[in-house]
C-alpha cells in the first residue's frame, strides 16, 4: 500500500550507525525540505535519555558527522526527535514505546539499526503492542543471518508481522549514487547493450578495498569474515546490476526479478577458485599497523580477504569470469567496477607497428564516484616511423559532471524511500536467500577443502596467491 509515512521509529539510535548516518541522512533530508512537515522521529534503545538528552546525543552526533553546509536547519530538525528508552528483549516495555510513537494512521516507518539478534522479540514486541499493520513497514540492517538457514530464521520472523511488500531490507551500497548510474549508463545508452555479454565482454572485476583493520567490531567482524561480511551481500549486488538482463521497467518488481535471476545462475565454484587471506602486521601510508591476530588478542582462521573467480551459467555471461576481491589494510580504500572489452577482431594496424588494447570501463564507487571508458586514439604526428595509438580515458567524473547537486550520504536515499514506501532499492527475500546459497556452498568447500586463510601484509593487495588467480588467465587485476 502506497503511503508515506509520518513517524519514524528507529532502534539502535544511539548506536554507531545511527550517528554517522541515520541521524546525519536525516538532517540533511530535513534541511533540502525533502520529508513532510509533520514528520516525527522516535529513537529507542536501552540508554536512558528523555527527548531533550536524545536531542543533546543527536546534536553532538551531527556536529560531528555532518558537513557544517548541510547543518544549517539542525534546530528545526532536533525538534522533531523524540526518544523512549527501551530493553528491545523486555516484552513488557512496548506499550509505554507505542504511548510514545503515538497515532500511527498516517504511516509508520520502523527501522531496526540493532543487531539480528534483536529482531525475533522487537517484532513480537511490535506486534503485542499494536505497532504493526497495513500502515507499518520495517527496515532490516545487514548482516541478515550468518548462512542460508539463520537468514530463513530472520526473514521467517519478520514475515509473522511484516508482509514482503512492507519489508524493507538495506543494503546501503544500492543507496550510492554511481550504483544506480549502472543502470542509467547500461539502459539509457544504446552504446553498451549491444557489446554487454561474452562475445564483447572478457571479464569484470569488482574490488571493494578496505585500509581499515578491525575498527572496534572485534565480536562481530572474527564471527564473519570478508566473505559473509562483504561478498554476501554488497558485491553479490553490484554482481547482479553489472549482469541482469534489462528489466522492462524501473520499479521494484522488474528490478528485482532480474536481479535474483542472476544470483540463481551463480555457479557452486570449485575451492581452486576462491583465494582467503588474513593480515599479519605492515604499513599503510607510511603508517605501521598491527596484524588481525594481534588487534584482535588471539589466533583466528577468520579470513579478512577474499578473491573469489565467480561464473554465471546463463547464455549472456557464457566463459566470462566475473574476479571478485575484497579485503581489510590493503594499500588504498576503492570499490571499483572493472568490465574489461575483447581485443577487436582483427586489427588493421598490426603491420603499421601500432599496438591496440582492448577496451575498458571503470566505474569507480568509492571514495570518488566516477565512469571511465578507455579508448584507442592514434597519437598526434606524421607517422612516418609507424602508426601509432594510445589508450585515452573518456572520463565521466561525477563531481565535475553534476556540480550543482549536493554529494548525498547513501542511507538519505534510503530513508526517503523507506519513508515514501519504494521497494526499488531494496533487497527481496529471495535474491538474499539466493546469495546466501551460493556463500554457504563456498563455505561447505572451504570446510571440506580445510582451507585456511593465507597470510598477507597490510599495506599489500592479498596473498600471492590472488594475483596468480587472475594472472593464470592472463588478466591483471586493475590497481
Ligand atoms: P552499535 O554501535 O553496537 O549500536 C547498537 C544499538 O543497539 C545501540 O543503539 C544500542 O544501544 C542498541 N541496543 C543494543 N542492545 C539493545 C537492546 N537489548 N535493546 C534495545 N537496544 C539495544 O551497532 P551499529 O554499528 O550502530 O550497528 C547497528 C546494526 O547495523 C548492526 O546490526 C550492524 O551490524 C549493522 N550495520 C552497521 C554498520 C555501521 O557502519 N555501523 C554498517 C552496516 C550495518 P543501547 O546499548 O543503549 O541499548
Amino acid at each position: 500500500m502506497s503511503f508515506t509515512a509520518d513517524r519514524l521509529l528507529l532502534f539502535g539510535a544511539t548506536g554507531d550507525l545511527a550517528q554517522r548516518m541515520l541521524l546525519p541522512s536525516l538532517c540533511a533530508l530535513h534541511a533540502d525540505e525533502l520529508v513532510h512537515e509533520n514528520l516525527q522521529i522516535i529513537g529507542t534503545a536501552r540508554q536512558d535519555f528523555d527527548d531533550a538528552g536524545f536531542r543533546n546525543f543527536a546534536r553532538a552526533a551531527l556536529e560531528k558527522f555532518l558537513p557544517a553546509d548541510r547543518r544549517g536547519s539542525m534546530a528545526t530538525f532536533l525538534n522533531r526527535l523524540r526518544y523512549q528508552p527501551l530493553d528491545a528483549t523486555n516484552a513488557a516495555g512496548y506499550q509505554a514505546l507505542a504511548a510514545k510513537v503515538g497515532p500511527i494512521e498516517q504511516g509508520l516507518a520502523i527501522f531496526l539499526s540493532t543487531a539480528p539478534s534483536l529482531f525475533e522479540p522487537t517484532i513480537a514486541g511490535l506486534a503485542a503492542s499494536g505497532l504493526t499493520g497495513d500502515k507499518v513497514r520495517i527496515g532490516l540492517e545487514k548482516p541478515l543471518g550468518t548462512c542460508l538457514e539463520s537468514s530463513r530464521e530472520i526473514n521467517d520472523a519478520v514475515a509473522r508481522a511484516f508482509p514482503e511488500e512492507r519489508t524493507f531490507r538495506i543494503d546501503h551500497y544500492l543507496g550510492k549514487e554511481t550504483v544506480q548510474n549502472l543502470l542509467a549508463l547500461r539502459f539509457a545508452n544504446i552504446l553498451f547493450e549491444p557489446l554487454w555479454n561474452g562475445a564483447h565482454i572478457d571479464h569484470v572485476q569488482i574490488t571493494v578495498a578496505e585500509t581499515v583493520g578491525l575498527e572496534g567490531r572485534v565480536g562481530f567482524y572474527d564471527g564473519a569474515g570478508a566473505l559473509r561480511d562483504m561478498v554476501q551481500n554488497h558485491m553479490l549486488q553490484l554482481l547482479a546490476l553489472v549482469a541482469m538482463e534489462p528489466p522492462a521497467n524501473y520499479n521494484a518488481t522488474a528490478i528485482r526479478d532480474e536481479k535474483v535471476k542472476v544470483l540463481r545462475a551463480l555457479r557452486l565454484i570449485d575451492p581452486s577458485e576462491t583465494v582467503t587471506g588474513q593480515y599479519r602486521a605492515g604499513a599503510i601510508g607510511g603508517q605501521g599497523v598491527p596484524g588481525y591476530d594481534e588487534e584482535l588478542g588471539k589466533p583466528s582462521d577468520t579470513e579478512t580477504f577474499v578473491a573469489i573467480k565467480a561464473h554465471l551459467d546463463n547464455w549472456r555471461w557464457k566463459g566470462v569470469p566475473f574476479y571478485l576481491r575484497t579485503g581489510k589494510r590493503l594499500p588504498e580504500r576503492k570499490t571499483e567496477i572493472v568490465v574489461q572489452f575483447r581485443h577487436v577482431p582483427h586489427s588493421i594496424f598490426a603491420g603499421r607497428g601500432a599496438r591496440s588494447v582492448p577496451n575498458r570501463l571503470v566505474i569507480g564507487i568509492q571514495p570518488e564516484e566516477n565512469i571511465t571508458l578507455s579508448l584507442m586514439a592514434k597519437v598526434p604526428g606524421l607517422d612516418r616511423d609507424g602508426f601509432r595509438l594510445r589508450e585515452v580515458p573518456l572520463d565521466i567524473a561525477m563531481a565535475d559532471a553534476f556540480a550543482g547537486p549536493t554529494k548525498r550520504i547513501a542511507y538519505e536515499r534510503l530513508l526517503l524511500d523507506l519513508i515514501e514506501g519504494d521497494q526499488t532499492l531494496f533487497v527481496r527475500r529471495d535474491e538474499v536467500e539466493a546469495q546466501w546459497d551460493w556463500i554457504d556452498g563456498i563455505r561447505a568447500s572451504w570446510t571440506t577443502h580445510e582451507l585456511k586463510p593465507k597470510p598477507y601484509a597490510a599495506g599489500t593487495w592479498g596473498p600471492s596467491a590472488a594475483i596468480a588467480l587472475t594472472e593464470r588467465d592472463g588478466v591483471h587485476w586493475h590497481e
